[in-house]
């Protein structure tokens, strides 16, 4: 393939765009590696500075006996992991984990519920959290499942920074991974979420079965949204017995890099974050997936339900390759 006559090699620093194709998005995947890294890496340093990374912390604050069947997940009620049911966590203990994650270096505070989507008197306990939080000079997130644009207006009135919201995977593959909701749906509450003027998380699940042209629809689907996703994290699947995902095969971790670098080149003025799977990733995928354009991680020991490298790691392996958190 000529490079110079390729589409996907006008790669604007005046971007981002909104009318990546298919066919555009597939040749970038099929770059020669080094290629790839070369122009993800250009387009990293033309919007940011390389050696930043965003800090942020999520904390489950209510877990598990989900009604949802995302196969991926331990949360779900339908599938049997050992993951207990609990109740919305209180004010004060939130409080306290966001002041040690604060203390610990974090810059935002993301807060998980297991649910389909919140009732109204869930969603006044989580504003108090959101406010909290912000009065501790953190910028905050929440994952609730879906939301009505009512609901989204509210979580904006009481400060919320950031809603996060994945795509999980492309339109074809949903239906594989998930029944009880469809693709629509996910749109509809992305659609709530921008209009109510709160920042977009939103990204997706790599590693679940899925095939080339999946991760070119995840990522063409994330590039087209009328605003990008403000914050983008890419998740390798952590397979959890007792889900119907545990025995899926390994993706090849260098499949994984090329993603992030395909996400980056995309949506270049996004943060990409190297999210869910670091656990069971060597320091060198984690440094190509840095060179490649993720600049955003999740500090602490659990993500959710599932282990994540604990902080002491983290903190060595930045300074291993010279980084530091964005401020
Ligand atoms: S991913 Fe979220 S919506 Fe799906 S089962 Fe888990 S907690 Fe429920």
């Amino acid at each position: 393939m000529s490079l110079s006559h390729d589409p996907s090699s006008q790669l604007g620093r005046d971007l981002p765009r909104h009318d990546w194709t298919r066919a555009q998005i597939r040749a970038l995947f099929e770059l020669p590696f080094p290629e790839l890294m070369f122009r993800a890496a250009q387009v990293h340093r033309d919007n940011f500075d390389p050696a930043e990374v965003q800090i942020s912390t999520l904390l489950s604050v209510k877990t598990g006996g989900c009604p949802e069947d995302c196969a991926y997940c331990p949360q779900s009620a339908k599938f049997d992991t050992g993951v207990k049911a609990e109740k919305l966590m209180g004010l004060d203990v939130v409080l306290a984990e966001a002041r040690a994650a604060k203390a610990g270096g974090a810059s935002r505070f993301c807060m998980g519920a297991a649910w389909r989507a919140p009732k109204d008197r869930d969603l006044d306990k989580v504003c108090e959290m959101v406010e909290g939080v912000k009065a501790l000079g953190m910028e905050t997130c929440v994952t609730l499942g879906m939301l009505t644009g009512d609901q989204a207006r509210q979580l904006k009135h009481c400060g919320l920074d950031y809603y996060n919201h994945n795509l999980d995977t492309s339109p074809e593959f949903y239906g594989e991974i998930i029944t009880t909701r469809v693709y629509q749906d996910r749109l509809d509450t992305l659609e709530h979420v921008r209009l109510a003027g709160i920042h977009l998380c939103c990204g997706g699940i790599v590693g679940m079965g899925e095939d080339l042209e999946d991760r070119v629809g995840m990522i063409a689907t994330l590039a087209s949204l009328p605003v990008h996703p403000e914050s983008v994290p890419i998740n390798m699947l952590v397979r959890v017995e007792g889900t119907p995902l545990a025995h899926v095969a390994v993706l090849e971790p260098l499949d994984f890099v090329r993603t992030i670098a395909v996400a980056r080149i995309c949506m270049p003025a996004s943060v990409v974050r190297l999210s869910a799977g670091r656990e069971d990733m060597s320091e060198e995928t984690q440094a190509l997936c840095f060179l490649a354009g993720a600049n955003s991680i999740f500090y602490g020991p659990k993500l959710l339900t599932t282990p994540n490298p604990g902080r002491d790691r983290d903190v060595a392996l930045l300074d291993k390759l010279g980084m530091r958190p964005m401020d």
